[in-house]
């Protein structure tokens, strides 16, 4: 097979391997990307939109059930709900298919050539790519690293038969009866919720004190409550010790040290996620590693000239909007361009039921940061446009310094607050003070107003509350 030279090779077509090749292709860049499996990535294919796929669908059964109750308080009722699962994911299915042939298009409009395969570093410019038609040698002036990460597997319950991890989860062909969901993290609590409204008896298993234990408590105690009102049971401080020999049940000891048995049809193991630095020839080169992670600095370069690294596979937030930002900025200093990595906030979401948004530095790690602070919080039940949602649950919190009002972090709970994650991010990234959210209309009746009362109740003078 013939050697392909090319200026810029991204391994990975991950969110961050695919932004940095659509926009190398932009700017005129020879540009070659390789993926092993699928265009897309986790994010696409077994991530960020699958899951939000089946959330949605979850939710709609569920609020359609809750009709058939004859309890809605907006005087609507309804025949009991059935669900088909096999069109539930096939139309989750259809949503990838459209996304990722969007992103084969675009990088075909960019001129971007795609190997499917396997590849493997020889040297620092060179990679071997396993294709169906045999090996593709690649020489490139630089190499992009953007291979990923994968679910962590806990060695004493390894993923096969009923254990399955996030990406199983995501295609069941059968709803489960008994779900154990084991890690508490947002992949456990967003799958383990839709699975609740499904129709699955659901418990979750957490070693730490609290669901969520990245996230403070006062953000999270909606979940845990929402999570009790849908009859998902949750031990915290408990650890999953294995399954029993018949493999019908997850053997776990609670926090009182009592060993209880948990039967389940499904252990759904999300444990965490771990960086893919293995399997790519990474003995080839020098990188320098940061623990588990490929060291980059603020322009993602590794410790290799002509080598970047970017997306989960170069630490936290492992997140698919971090990795697009990476890779769109490395795309540009590929180009010449002079960038580097100034980005004040990563907003991070957790599309559980309700829905959590943090941007920015919490309270406590304000404090810890030295600042002296002003933190206020508005309530969702003082908001006109959540009450007609039926969404009184939560708050928007803001945290700012005490002497000159600059925003330090925005955080909130509640009904689709998701959304808002854009203008917390935009007002941190501008930065912003109080009296910039203050002074700013924000439309009636939105949530967002939730966000300009918080600014004003942090100067003290909130208007409805
Ligand atoms: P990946 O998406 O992991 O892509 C890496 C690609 O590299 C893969 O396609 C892989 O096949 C390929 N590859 C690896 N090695 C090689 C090789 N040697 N040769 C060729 N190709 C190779 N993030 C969010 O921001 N929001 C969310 O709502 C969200 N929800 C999630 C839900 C779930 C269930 C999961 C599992 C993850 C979720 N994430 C979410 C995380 C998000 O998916 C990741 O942060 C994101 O996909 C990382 O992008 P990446 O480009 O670094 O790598």
């Amino acid at each position: 097979m013939k050697e392909i030279q090319t200026k810029l090779l991204v391994i990975g077509a991950g969110p961050g391997g695919y932004v940095c090749a659509i926009r190398a292709g932009q700017l005129g860049i020879d540009t070659v990307i390789v993926e092993a499996k699928k265009l897309g990535g986790v994010c696409l294919n077994v991530g960020c939109i699958p899951s939000k796929a089946l959330i949605h669908a979850a939710d709609e059964f569920h609020a359609a059930a809750q009709l058939s109750l004859g309890k809605s308080p907006l005087g609507i009722s309804a025949g009991a709900p059935t669900l088909s699962l096999a069109k539930t994911i096939a139309w989750k299915d259809q949503i990838v298919g459209r996304l990722t042939s969007g992103v084969s298009a675009l990088l075909k409009r960019g001129k971007v050539k795609i190997v499917v395969g396997v590849a493997r570093f020889r040297d620092g410019k060179t990679v071997a790519v396993e294709t169906e038609t045999g090996t593709q040698i690649i020489r490139a002036e630089s190499v992009v690293i953007a291979t990923g990460s994968g679910p962590v597997a806990i060695p004493f319950l390894p993923f096969g038969g009923p254990v399955i991890s996030s990406t199983q989860a995501l295609a069941v062909s059968a709803l489960p009866e008994r779900l154990v969901v084991v890690g508490g993290g947002y992949i456990g609590l967003e799958l383990g919720t839709a699975f609740a409204k499904l129709g699955s008896d659901v418990t979750i298993v957490e070693a730490e004190p609290r669901i969520l234990p990245l996230y403070d408590a006062e953000l999270t105690r909606p979940v845990a409550r929402r999570l009790t009102e849908l009859g998902v049971k949750t031990l915290t401080g408990a650890k999953a010790r294995g399954l029993t020999p018949k493999g019908d049940a997850l053997l776990v000891d609670t926090e009182d040290a009592k060993e209880i048995r948990l039967p389940a049809d499904k252990v759904l193991v999300t444990v965490g996620r771990a960086p893919l630095t293995e399997g790519w020839g990474r003995e080839e080169l020098a990188l320098d590693m940061d623990g588990k992670f490929i060291r980059v600095d603020e322009h993602c370069r590794t410790s290799m000239r002509g080598v970047y690294a970017i997306g989960d596979v170069t630490g936290e937030p492992m997140l698919a909007h971090r990795a697009m930002a990476q890779g769109e900025m490395v795309a540009e200093i590929a180009a010449g361009r002079n960038r580097s990595w100034d980005k004040r906030a990563i907003p991070a979401i957790c599309f559980t039921d309700p829905e959590i948004v943090a941007v920015g530095a919490s309270p406590e790690e304000a404090r810890r940061g030295g600042a002296e602070i002003k933190v206020a919080l508005f309530p969702f039940t003082a908001n006109g446009r959540a009450m007609t949602k039926l969404g009184e649950e939560g708050f928007v919190r803001v945290v700012a310094r005490a002497d000159n009002h600059l925003l330090l972090g925005v955080q909130a709970v509640g009904r689709d607050v998701a959304e808002l994650a854009a203008a917390f991010g935009l007002a941190l990234e501008m930065g912003a003070r109080l009296e910039d959210i203050a002074g700013t209309i924000h439309a009636h009746p939105t949530l967002g107003e939730a966000f300009h009362e918080a600014a004003l109740r942090d100067l003290g003078h909130a208007l409805h509350i």
